[in-house]
């Protein structure tokens, strides 16, 4: 058996910082300090290469042309490495994995995105496991010979998560992670216990490579005491193309008639609204209440169970297609990686 060849992207985050002696605040710090604080990663017996970020970030800093830069490395190594690990920043990790999983299609490896809330050089660090675990499930086969994990996914301390349903739920908790709609991939404990009933599968083809996106999205929360001045203006910025639109429970929004009427006018003006639930559990099922019928009579294309950060990247994705705007509403009620289930 040849011995795996594990491509490791490093792109920053806490699991590669250090503190600053000075302002012990902490900063990023560079990969070969990393690999000097696991050792043990040379225990396993793998052919690992790694490329870094530089500087690396804090992944506050991350933006699209990031997205880009780590799905252009993988795209071009893809032949020549069985699984991909991803360092990266906890805070905007479910965005990165949710838009790595539109722009890498058809894709039949492993891309295993981890990081840590704890340096990788402190003593009681989550990295080490957390790098180690994100090694061995990019390597790992079935008794076939195929890649037991074809899509991208997070590994945080105890779960393996399909990226694009993940959200980064706690700013403490090692357990960091969670995907409220879709079951974990993988259990993490003495050993590693895979969920094979709902491991992404039946890709056919080659790997096809997206890059392109368009950001001209953005989003809008509705609360209590959201007035139509600021509604009227938030839905007017210019250039926009896609709003996300954080609704109530099932996909319930103000009746009012001035926020109805606002809706239905920027519908009518091409934009694209995408209605998705402002509750971790769940999703928009516009006909379950009135406020939900007459919200989606506006014509506001409903998110179902998709998350904010699959919303966005979706929305970035679809309009650098150039589709149209029918086509761009069709496809976002259609699963494209597995990001949503459409129940209705
Ligand atoms: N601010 C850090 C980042 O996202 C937090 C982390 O890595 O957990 O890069």
């Amino acid at each position: 058996m040849k011995k795996p060849r594990i491509l490791i992207i490093y792109t920053g985050g806490t699991i590669g910082m250090i503190e600053d002696p000075r302002s012990k605040a902490l900063r990023p710090f560079d990969f070969s300090h990393l690999m000097e604080n696991v050792p043990k990663v040379k225990m396993l017996d793998y052919e690992i290469d790694n490329i870094q970020f530089a500087p690396p970030l804090d992944s506050s800093d991350m933006q699209p042309p990031h997205w880009q830069h780590i799905a252009r490395s993988i795209a071009r190594n893809y032949d020549a490495y069985d699984g991909f690990v991803v360092l990266h920043g906890t805070d905007t990790m479910a965005y990165t994995a949710s838009a790595l999983s539109f722009m890498l299609q058809n894709l039949g490896k492993p891309v295993i995105i981890t990081g840590s809330q704890l340096p990788i050089g402190e003593v009681r660090t989550d990295g080490e496991e957390n790098l180690i675990t994100a090694l061995q499930i990019a390597a790992s086969r079935e008794r076939d010979g195929a890649p037991t994990v074809q899509e991208v996914a997070i590994l945080f301390e105890n779960y393996l998560w399909r990226g694009n349903r993940s959200t980064k739920r706690s700013a403490d908790h090692f357990n960091a992670f969670k995907s409220s709609n879709y079951p974990y991939l993988a259990k993490i404990g003495l050993d590693i216990r895979y969920n094979r009933d709902v491991l992404s599968r039946g890709h056919s083809g080659d790997l096809r490579v997206h890059t392109e996106l368009d950001t001209a999205v953005m989003c809008i929360d509705v609360f209590p005491g959201l007035t139509e001045s600021t509604l009227r203006h938030q839905l007017s910025t210019p250039g926009i193309k896609g709003i996300v639109l954080r609704t109530y429970g099932a996909g319930n929004a103000p009746t009012a008639p001035w926020f109805v009427e606002a809706i239905r006018d920027t519908c009518r003006r091409g934009v694209i609204v995408f209605n998705i639930t402002q509750c971790l559990n769940g999703g928009v099922h516009s006909n379950r209440y009135e406020a939900g019928d007459i919200l989606a009579a506006t014509g506001v294309v409903p998110g179902h169970d998709i998350t904010f950060e699959a919303a966005v990247t979706k929305l970035m994705h679809l309009f650098a297609l150039d589709l149209g705007h029918d086509e761009v509403a069709r496809r976002l009620v259609t699963p494209l990686a597995g990001e949503m289930t459409v129940a209705d």
